[in-house]
């Protein structure tokens, strides 16, 4: 069998090259303004300050610009709401991003929480959640979004399908199995005290790989003829997913790299095109 790579990197070029053209397109119409993402990076963590830098990049890839808020490392819960607040207030700001994790003294949840809905590009409130998750009008949460959208590219449908996504946090797991609920899959949830793991993983039609540990899913327990999505990254070049054994017998797979990981930033930076379009346009 030969397996349809969802090539991540693809899609996410091709998706640039459009929203270049959008952002170009709103700058005509609006005197020269874009959508501005803010990012909020709190501390100094040098894999998100990595992460924030990616992100600005992206940004200016596509033409539109971002406004780059750098909080110290003993920041309070009070200091990170009232500039989000003030985000929210700002008419220029179309986007906020809050870099995960923040220091361990402030309620990450309060923060995400504290986003204005129509400024939640990223997906992170129990809002856009709650209301993703009744089918309602809401930014999805950027990774599982991503993964959504690279299904769609490929044209591979989810009604009717059993997903068994692996993971349950609330920036991947869960959203990804309300979104998959939504499409008409089946879903199964699994998690650190799911008993028999390995039965649920068999009868997977389409497998996520959200755990967070390098090749922890076996390519043994994965049936013929899955799609096998992976969402982690580990040195090495590896995801959660055990893949080189899967690749002659899967219907289709997300390399690593190149994947899943291109897909998240470009969800960002495409639903911040999509807050700019309303509030500019
Ligand atoms: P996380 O918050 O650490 O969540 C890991 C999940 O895996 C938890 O729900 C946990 O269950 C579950 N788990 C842990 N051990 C397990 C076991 N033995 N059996 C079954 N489930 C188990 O991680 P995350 O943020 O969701 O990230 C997951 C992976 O995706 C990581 O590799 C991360 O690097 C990657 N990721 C990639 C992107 C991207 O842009 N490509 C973005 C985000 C994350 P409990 O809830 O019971 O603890």
């Amino acid at each position: 069998m030969s397996a349809t790579v969802l090539d991540g990197k693809h899609v996410a070029a091709l998706t640039e090259a459009e929203l270049t053209e959008r952002v170009s397109a709103l700058k005509q119409k609006s005197g020269g303004r874009t959508p501005v993402l803010a990012t909020i990076l709190v501390g100094d963590d040098p894999a998100s300050a990595t992460y924030v830098k990616m992100k600005g990049n992206a940004c200016r890839r596509v033409g539109m610009e971002s406004l780059a808020i750098e909080l110290p490392g003993s920041t309070r819960t009070n200091d990170l709401l009232r500039q989000i607040e003030e985000l929210n207030n700002n008419p220029d700001v179309h986007g906020i991003l809050l870099q995960h994790p923040v220091p361990s003294q402030i309620d990450e949840r309060a923060a995400f929480d504290m986003i204005a809905l129509e400024k939640d590009v990223d997906g992170v409130t129990c809002l856009g959640f709650g209301r993703m998750a009744m089918g309602e009008a809401a930014y999805g949460c950027a990774t599982p979004q991503g993964i959504m959208r690279l299904l769609a590219h490929y044209d591979i449908a989810l009604e009717g399908k059993h997903a068994v996504v692996v993971g349950r946090s609330p920036i991947l797991g869960k959203p990804m199995a309300m979104m998959m609920l939504e499409a008409n899959a089946t879903v199964t949830i699994c998690h650190s005290r799911t008993r028999e793991l390995q039965s649920h993983i068999r009868q997977a039609d389409v497998i996520v790989g959200a755990v967070g540990r390098p090749e922890f899913i076996r390519a043994e327990w994965i049936k013929d003829g899955a799609v096998v999505i992976d969402a982690g990254y580990h040195p090495g070049g590896v995801g959660d997913i055990e893949l080189m054994p899967l690749i002659d017998r899967v219907s289709a797979y997300t390399p690593v790299p190149g994947g899943v990981g291109p897909m998240t930033i470009n969800t960002l930076i495409q639903q911040t095109v999509e807050s700019g379009e309303k509030a500019l346009g």
